[in-house]
């Protein structure tokens, strides 16, 4: 078993939590990876209205009986959503788990900490993790340049990031961005991470809820397949790199894009369709570069065991080294 600070804290067996995915993060997603031990993450945006977060509340409830948390993430929007609304109807319903990113998260940690939950706080900078650390988050969860969806502008990789975050942070943190098999979870544990956040690795899996032949598209991609969208305005998105996605960074290109000049190839709405009806090419979604490092289709069960022996075997493999060598020791 892998004890650390965040097993404890959240009452899970393995340090995994499944990453807050648009349109992913519904009731059978979240249980399946709750039930095998990880954190299963609902997204609240993903649910049209509070109402709708209320009833996929309770049917997670109906599908595990393990913790599992909600989602907020604060990006712009075709139609901004009632944030207020949904962190609400998910604390009336008993949510304990919360984690929130994007931008200007205050006012939704305070009143989460105000109901005494526990805040897992996902952010692409050290500075923006220490502002969060302020304002009481219990877990970073330190998003590398590798992740998908929205890497922030910086363009800092997880090797780096998580290094400086053992040195500037005074709370656990989790290693989000790049991660999808025992090497990665492993190496994060190396550089002080508590445990891990995996998205695509999730999508990839029996339970998800999205088209087969996304699952294999994945499976057959490399890590070149991914690119970024919304560069020129500023929010970032690594994307899967499809028709539209390139059509869109070439409007970009051209320069003096304005959002209005893309909405209709980006929309959320449409998005949703390529995991509905299974063409990769409908629209845009979000996928890491770790779409490289993905070559099967597992139950989340069988994901996380495998995770869980295979960090093992890891750990184990390099105090051998330590002994034998002596010479692996890590300088403080
Ligand atoms: P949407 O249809 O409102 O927007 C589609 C994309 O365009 C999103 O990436 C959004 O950030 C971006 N966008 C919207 N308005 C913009 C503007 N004025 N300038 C620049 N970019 C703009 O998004 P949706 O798919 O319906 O999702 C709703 C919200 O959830 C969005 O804010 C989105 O970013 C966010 N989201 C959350 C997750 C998650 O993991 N929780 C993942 C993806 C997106």
């Amino acid at each position: 078993m892998i004890v650390t600070p965040l097993t404890k804290l959240l009452g899970i067996r393995v340090p995994a939590v499944q990453g807050g995915m648009q349109w992913v993060g519904l009731p059978p997603m979240v249980a399946a990876v709750s039930n095998a031990g990880g954190l299963g993450v609902l997204t609240a945006l993903s649910q049209p209205s509070p109402d709708a977060l209320r009833v996929a509340i309770r049917e997670t409830r109906k599908l595990t009986s393990k913790p599992f948390g909600v989602n907020i993430t604060l990006l712009p929007s075709i139609n901004p959503p009632d944030y207020a609304a949904y962190a609400r109807v998910a604390v009336e319903e008993g949510v304990k788990i919360f984690e929130t990113a994007g931008n200007n998260p205050g006012p939704l940690i305070q009143y989460f900490k105000s109901q005494g939950c526990i805040v897992i706080h996902k952010c692409t900078t050290i500075r923006h993790a220490k502002s969060a650390e302020k304002l009481g988050v219990d877990v970073l969860s330190i998003d590398g340049f590798e992740c998908a969806g929205h890497p922030g502008e910086d363009d800092i990789g997880g090797l780096v990031l998580l290094a400086r975050a053992v040195k500037e942070l005074k709370v656990p943190f989790i290693a989000s961005g790049g991660i999808a098999d025992a090497r990665g979870f492993a190496a994060a544990l190396a550089l002080g991470a508590a445990g891990i956040n995996m998205g695509t690795r999730f999508m990839c899996t029996v339970e998800a809820p999205i088209h087969q032949n996304i699952k294999e598209k994945i499976v057959a991609s490399t890590e070149r397949d991914t690119i970024h969208i919304f560069r020129s305005l500023r929010n970032t998105a690594r994307v899967y790199k499809n028709k539209v996605a390139m059509e869109v960074v070439e409007i970009e290109r051209r320069g003096n894009a304005k959002f209005e000049d893309i909405k209709d190839l980006v929309s959320g709405a449409r998005g949703r369709l390529v995991y509905e009806k299974g063409d990769p090419d409908l629209g845009i979604w979000s996928a890491g570069v770790t779409v490289g490092l993905i070559n099967d289709i597992p139950t989340c069960e069988q994901l996380l065991k495998d995770l869980e022996k295979g960090v093992e075997a890891i750990i184990a493999g390099l105090n051998k080294v330590v002994v034998t060598e002596g010479s692996a020791s890590c300088p403080a």
